[in-house]
């Protein structure tokens, strides 16, 4: 029944979409970000992305980069130089803030930090690892990043918090139709935001808990392309709807 219910939506977005007329007022921008500097986020999710034009936002642990199974900095400076992509800090290494001192969690955050600066980086955006952080950590991270990412499902109407943005994670076991049915909620609730997360896409990585195949990962995508919405990096959601 639900499955019907979307294909009817998704056939009348369809409709909508080829109305130059178009009714829609208030059509999310979609943020795609892709966290934890997994191998298979070049491998299997960048093209894919290449194929639709999109440009995603990449949320990185800046002490793994080169590691065993990991992103490499020639990598990440193709996704940024060649086709746009953001970059993020997701502290040095991906630790749980709320455990740390404040010595701890500043050298966590402002040497991942520097690690984009002194790369030339984009580093507007933070993600906290695993969602978590202190009402002390989030001042902290504010004094580096315009932009926060939490791991909550929020709505986003502009003005958008830019300090306190939520997002909707593929999780292991999920079908491309409960991102697909994020989105429509998100139309017809006229969010201005849909950011959807995703981790590995690569079993062999051991991701056991966000790991999305990448047959699903391109239905999300052809799904977003068929019913024209606008993809955009997290940052540039954040400035054109901020406050
Ligand atoms: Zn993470």
């Amino acid at each position: 029944m639900k499955l019907i219910k979307l294909s009817i939506i998704a056939t009348l977005l369809l409709m909508l979409g080829c109305d130059s007329t178009d009714t829609f007022t208030s059509r999310p921008y979609i943020c795609l970000t892709f966290d934890d500097q997994h191998q298979s986020i070049f491998t299997e999710a960048y093209p894919l992305m290449e194929q639709f034009g999109f440009a995603g936002t990449a949320f990185i642990n800046t002490a793994f980069i080169g590691a065993n199974n990991k992103l490499t900095w020639d990598q990440i400076d193709i996704l940024v130089n060649n086709s746009n992509w953001e970059i993020g800090g997701h502290t040095l290494h991906h630790v749980n803030l709320p455990e740390l001192n404040y010595e701890e969690a500043y050298e966590e955050i402002y040497l991942d930090w520097l690690a984009l600066v002194e790369r030339d980086l984009p580093h507007h955006s933070f993600a906290l690892p695993s969602g978590h952080a202190n009402l002390e950590q989030f001042s902290l991270i504010s004094e580096f990043y315009e932009n926060i990412r939490t791991s909550l499902n929020l709505r986003h109407y502009a003005p958008i918090n830019r300090q306190y943005l939520g997002y909707a994670a593929f999780q292991t076991g999920y079908s491309a139709d409960i991102i697909k049915s994020r989105i429509i909620e998100a139309i017809e609730n006229h969010e201005d935001l849909v950011i959807i997360g995703f981790h590995s896409f690569d079993a062999a990585e051991n991701d056991q808990i966000t790991f999305c195949e990448p047959e699903y990962f391109q239905e999300i995508l052809e799904f977003i392309a068929e019913i024209d919405l606008e993809v955009i990096t997290l940052h540039q959601a954040c400035e054109l709807l901020g406050n």
